[in-house]
């Protein structure tokens, strides 16, 4: 292997992050050299206008990053992107046409009732192999079409293709992170122009689809003069759980993932997609992956129910250390259950009302104190992981004989307990900076520092990390 570096910029829910990626003697070193808040911003009062994410902001914090990657490695090789999902900005002429929605905007909500007079959700299924979530982005379209406000735009790029568009000035749409607006054909692996025509909206809109591993082009000289370095960007698994995906540090292929952050990610990977009608029902989704494979899984709310949660509390004046949280919280002998995917619990709000709410109606002891409410909410979550691991197993076929987690939810030892004790299963935790790993190394294997399959590429991980690994409890 070459001794070399690269850059990855990555966008999660929460929280952005730039990270160094050093290659040396069949093991990856990661550094982050900048972190950021990704704060969603309300315009609401006296407004129609709703929760917006601050894009401006994130672009110029990846810069600062890029700054200091360049500093501390002036020979960086490349830059990749990732991101979350879903999200996208308009433009026209190259121009932005305003702040990106955030996914939990509510407007979604009239955009599915709409959809679904057009186009029902069976055919959707069909035609893209997308779960149902009403905030993916067919909805979120509809709703801005019915504003009026896709009609205005001639381009609509995902959060990560637009943040490769102002480094490279080059318009593309990745194609991990294409497959979750659910207007990928999932046959053709190619726009939907069929599915566009039918919710009123033309294809013409997406730009090209490139693979993940497509060399954009060198950084726009402006943006080359504030980052110091003339470098190549590189197109990875632009979404954020296909990059999690590759960072998986599995052994063989029985295992199951769980990508777990705000969001967490459950399912296994596939060379086919699974599109019965029992999949659809139990609302998996079929998303594109590294090399052509198939990320079959569920979304799970994920520790955005205690994000939201310890908002709440700050808001209330309290000061809240998690890892102590979650310390009390593992030693109650037992904890409420209640639906994580109850989608009340989806919007920003008074999260520990809410999840007290789900647990009177679902017959469980009320959850009082901070302690108590973190862990119902891990109790939840291990119940969600464990069910969708099972189901997804059952309705591909696939062996699982091991459970990964990674993300941040993978320094939660109580979850990860639960996880492994509500499924039966050993579950193998970290590394934290997955998504990191995945991204870097699809760079490392484009600019010709590491060669191979997904497999070789995952034993660079492992070969790179410590892991914590949990045994299943009678
Ligand atoms: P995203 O990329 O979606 O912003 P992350 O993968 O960074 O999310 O995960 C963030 C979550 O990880 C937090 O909401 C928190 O619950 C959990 N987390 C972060 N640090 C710790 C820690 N030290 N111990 C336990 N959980 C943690």
């Amino acid at each position: 292997m070459t001794r070399a570096a690269v850059a990855a910029i990555d966008l999660g829910a929460t929280s952005g992050r730039v990270v160094v990626g050093r290659f040396d003697a069949d093991t990856v070193r990661l550094d982050v050299v900048e972190r950021f808040l990704n704060n969603p911003v309300r315009c609401w009062e006296g407004t129609t206008d709703g929760l917006h994410w601050n894009v401006l902001e994130l672009f110029r914090s990846a810069l600062i990053g890029l700054r200091k990657a360049v500093i501390d490695e002036p020979d960086l090789r490349s830059i990749g992107i990732d991101a979350w999902g879903l999200d996208y900005g308009l433009l026209r002429g190259g121009a932005l046409l305003g702040n990106p929605y955030s996914h939990r905007d509510e407007r979604t909500l009239e955009g599915v009732r709409a959809t679904h007079e057009l186009v029902s959700q069976k055919e959707l299924y069909a035609a893209s192999g997308m779960q149902f979530m009403p905030i993916n982005t067919v909805y979120q379209f509809t709703a801005d079409r019915l504003a009026g406000r896709v009609q205005a735009g001639d381009t609509a790029l995902l959060i990560p293709d637009l943040m490769g568009y102002w480094l490279t000035g080059v318009p593309v749409a990745e194609h991990t992170n294409a497959s979750t607006t659910g207007l990928l054909d999932i046959h053709t692996r190619g726009w939907s122009t069929k599915l566009a025509n039918s919710l009123g909206f033309t294809a013409s809109l997406f730009p090209q689809l490139v693979e993940p591993g497509t060399t954009l082009g060198l950084l726009l000289p402006t943006v080359q003069a504030e980052v110091g370095g003339q470098i190549p960007v590189v197109t990875v698994g632009s979404h954020d759980t296909a990059s999690a995906v590759v960072g998986v540090p599995a052994r063989g292929d029985e295992f199951a993932y769980v990508s777990c952050g705000t969001w967490a990610l459950a399912g296994v990977e596939l060379e086919m997609p699974v599109l019965s009608e029992a999949a659809r029902v139990a609302n998996f989704t079929n998303e594109s992956g590294l090399d052509g494979r198939i990320r079959f899984l569920q979304n799970i709310t994920g520790l955005w129910l205690q994000s939201e949660s310890i908002r709440t509390w700050e808001r209330a004046g309290l000061q809240i250390d998690l890892p102590a949280l979650i310390r009390e919280a593992a030693a109650l002998p037992r904890g409420s259950v209640f639906d994580a995917n109850d989608p009340r619990l989806l919007t920003p709000g008074d999260m520990p009302a809410r999840i007290a709410q789900c647990c009177l109606e679902a017959n469980q002891p009320v959850p009082h104190t901070l302690a108590e409410v973190t862990r119902a909410i891990c109790e939840s979550l291990a119940e969600a992981f464990a069910h969708t691991v099972r189901t997804a197993s059952e309705l591909s076929g696939k062996t699982v004989r091991v459970i990964h987690i990674v993300g941040g939810g993978s320094q939660n030892a109580l979850l990860c307990q639960l996880t492994a004790d509500r499924s039966g299963l050993p579950v193998i935790a970290g590394p934290v900076e997955a998504t990191a790993f995945g991204n870097v190394l699809v760079q490392a294997r484009t600019g010709r520092l590491i060669s191979g399959s997904l497999e070789a590429m995952r034993a660079v991980i492992t070969r790179s990390v410590t892991l914590q690994h949990y045994a299943p409890r009678g």
